[in-house]
């Protein structure tokens, strides 16, 4: 059988700069179609993962094979890959229509169809009222469309996006962020996106790999790697749980599920500090020396306000302990 278009697969990929490891025997199946953001924090070996599916890095060992072919010995243009770099690198001389279609003139194509084809990636991304000008003459979002454009315009069955919203102010990211999501469904390609924001690969992702120190630390839907994490790691980097410690046994207790009460059994309290956050309201507490959070809604906050030094008891559900492994 045929492997579908955009059906990438890396298979015991590693990096080696001089003696330090980038990326340690990455393995991973992107499925054709899917949105993945490959997660964690910075110096990870995020950017060194795209960059050699990109081919704009070798790899030390392993392949990387898209729709069943070795792509690794490919140039960057013959590999089925294009990548929208974060700093979005349009030619600042070349107007946005010329830039958009820079990548079809360096292959030889002619005039008309190379315009044809850029008016159409324009009209795609909402920039067709703006062919005639200059990069430094549109917005950073609007720079980013076009970016996305150019990308777009080898028809990749892969696109590479490192850090793509990264350079926008927090209303035009997530404005951008659904953006991309829109686009990614109507054009049906496997987007592999790097970002260091839990919050950005939960909004977007199909599938979330999440990376630590070189190596894969955990990969699965948003749902998967948020509500069952397999280390401390991972349910510190996602955000919103508790680190839960008993009988030599460490477990992950989400924020919102560790629960304030007047009344009843419970672990003591000191409140150290109340971090009000719109719809909900993060209490932070010591514990016996164990720092632990309490989200609840601002409605219940206010029905019961507490504040820094107060005393309270903490309370959770057996079920409500996701156990982590002791990696
Ligand atoms: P991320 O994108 O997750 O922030 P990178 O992939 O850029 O991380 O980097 C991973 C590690 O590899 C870092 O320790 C970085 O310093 C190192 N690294 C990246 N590129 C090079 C290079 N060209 N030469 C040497 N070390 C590099
Ligand atoms: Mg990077």
């Amino acid at each position: 059988m045929e492997p579908a278009r955009g059906d990438l697969e890396l298979v015991e990929v590693s990096k080696h700069f001089g003696h330090s490891i980038a990326v340690d025997n990455f393995s991973q199946h992107f499925e054709p179609g899917q949105y993945v953001c490959l997660l964690g924090p910075s110096g990870c070996g995020k950017s060194t993962t795209l960059r050699m599916i990109a081919g704009h890095e070798t790899v030390s060992t392993g392949d990387i094979k898209l729709e069943g072919r070795s792509i690794c010995k490919l140039q960057p243009a013959q590999r089925g890959t294009a990548m929208m770099f974060q700093s979005y690198a349009l030619f600042p001389h070349l107007s946005v229509l010329d830039n958009v279609a820079f990548s079809l003139k360096m292959r030889g194509v002619d005039v008309p169809t190379r315009e044809r084809k850029a008016r159409e990636l324009l009209e795609l991304v909402h920039m067709n009222d703006f062919t005639n000008r200059l990069p430094d003459q549109l917005s950073g979002g609007q720079q980013q469309r076009v970016a996305l454009a150019r990308a777009l315009i080898t028809e990749p069955s892969v696109l590479l996006l490192d850090e793509p919203l990264s350079a926008l102010d927090p209303f035009l990211r997530i404005r951008m962020r659904a953006e991309l999501s829109r686009l990614q469904r109507e054009l049906g390609l496997t987007f592999i996106h790097v970002t260091h924001s839990q919050d950005e690969a939960m909004a977007l992702s199909d599938k979330i790999v999440l990376m630590n120190d070189a190596v894969i630390e955990q990969s699965g839907t948003p749902n998967e790697v948020f509500n069952t994490p397999g280390t401390e790691f991972v349910a510190r980097f996602m955000g919103g749980h508790n680190i839960v410690k008993a009988d030599g046994r460490a477990f992950a207790l989400r924020t919102d599920r560790t629960r304030l009460v007047s009344v009843g059994e419970g672990v003591h309290g000191l409140v150290e500090n109340v971090e009000f956050l719109g719809r909900s309201v993060d209490v932070s507490l010591d514990c016996n020396g164990t720092e632990l959070v309490a989200s609840m809604s601002d409605e219940d906050f206010y029905r019961h306000v507490i504040n820094e030094g107060d005393s309270v008891t903490v309370q959770w559900s057996r079920e409500d302990l996701h156990e982590l492994s002791q990696a």
